[in-house]
């Protein structure tokens, strides 16, 4: 069979040239005589292999040297324990800003750990939309604030980040390495790979150096930044093969002018789908335009009829995963850094041909 067009939210398409790269280097690795999956994470080619890995993801995302970069498992999920367990170091106190549902998982699991306060949240608005944050509720004595910059179920996006003092830490799962950040304004980074890094099992953080060590001391080792960055994310067994995939994909991107060039070609792809939202009578765009996500194109069709309809011809069309979060309903096309131009466009125009024979009939 040939390959679809996957607008999964994730796991999420990859480079062909990346997959068409491991494919080669299976089953034998340069002179190593095996792959990388059974590459002991000690050796002198897997040490090469996340060295050089970090030293991308630091120059794409432009990371600088206070900062460590850690490799971790268990997803974002396992982040929205771990940052409050490792960042709540003094008054226990956390702002976070609520814009969709993985805000709201952070904030809630967060709540485990001290005390969370909701300083905004868009859910009044169906999360179309990021909340004024001028007329947010921060604390005053927060250890952090958190946000989620792009969100994936709804497809909004933040636009201007806030400043209230307190380090930020940003779950940016699924837009890192889409659009250049000032990763200074930052506390915290981190990012679930299987959007725009790599295959699923790989968890990404840049944490400020000097937010490192506070974790209680009878936290478990596995969940203190300070195992992973005193051990070059070495302490135990990494998820090897997802790490250097990663670097392929890191690669990749240095390859297409780096996080400046995806830029450019993600809002190219998102304002093909946009402008048809905007011009059509048949599809309804949900996010706020001022908010919208770069890469989850999210909109509806009138009834649930037509959505179905939709979804089943455009996945016999070679355009699958298009089926919006189950919170949402409707279509959601996810438009991450592997997808080509071309997916976009020419989704776009299976979907001006599908409105248009609704027109005729
Ligand atoms: C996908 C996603 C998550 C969940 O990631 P897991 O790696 O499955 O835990 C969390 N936050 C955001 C913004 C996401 O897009």
């Amino acid at each position: 069979m040939e390959r679809v067009y996957n607008f999964a939210a994730g796991p999420a398409v990859l480079p062909l040239e990346v997959l068409n790269r491991i494919r080669k280097d299976i089953p034998v690795f340069q002179d190593t005589g095996m792959s990388v999956m059974e590459m002991s994470h000690r050796s002198k080619a897997f040490e090469e292999i996340i060295g050089e890995a970090e030293r991308l993801f630091r120059r794409l995302l432009g990371v600088p040297d206070d900062y460590h970069v850690l490799f971790m498992q268990g997803g974002a999920t396992l982040q929205f324990s771990m940052v409050p367990l490792n960042l709540m170091r003094r008054s226990k106190k956390a702002d976070y800003v609520v814009t969709g549902l993985f805000a709201r998982k952070a904030a809630q699991e967060a709540g485990k750990f001290g005390s969370v306060n909701v300083a905004a949240s868009s859910e009044d608005r169906g999360f179309a939309r990021i909340p004024d944050l001028s007329a947010a509720a921060f604390s005053s004595d927060a250890d952090y604030v958190h946000i989620t910059t792009n969100n994936t179920v709804y497809g909004t996006r933040f636009t201007s980040f806030p400043e209230t003092g307190a380090p930020l830490a940003a779950d940016m799962s699924s837009n890192i390495l889409s659009e250049p950040v000032d990763v200074s304004r930052f506390g915290l980074i981190y990012a679930g790979a299987q959007k725009n890094i790599g295959p699923s099992g790989l968890c990404m953080a840049a944490v400020r150096k000097d937010l490192v060590g506070f974790a209680p001391a009878d936290a478990p080792v596995m969940l203190d930044y300070r195992t992973y960055a005193d051990h070059a994310s070495l302490y135990n067994t990494p998820p090897t093969f997802a790490v250097y995939a990663a670097k392929l994909v890191f690669e990749w991107i240095e390859g297409k002018g780096g996080v400046a060039g995806m830029e450019k070609l993600n809002r190219e792809k998102a304002a093909i789908l946009y402008d048809l939202l905007d011009d059509s009578s048949l599809f309804k765009g949900v996010a706020d335009r001022e908010f919208r996500s770069l890469m989850n194109v999210t909109f509806t069709l009138p009834n649930e009829e037509l959505t179905a309809e939709f979804l089943s011809e455009a996945s016999a069309a070679g355009f699958v995963n298009l089926k919006g979060h189950r919170a949402v309903g409707g279509v959601r096309a996810s438009l991450y850094n592997a997808m080509p131009v071309e997916g976009a466009a020419a989704l776009a125009d299976f979907m001006k041909r599908f409105e248009a024979a609704r027109r005729r009939r």
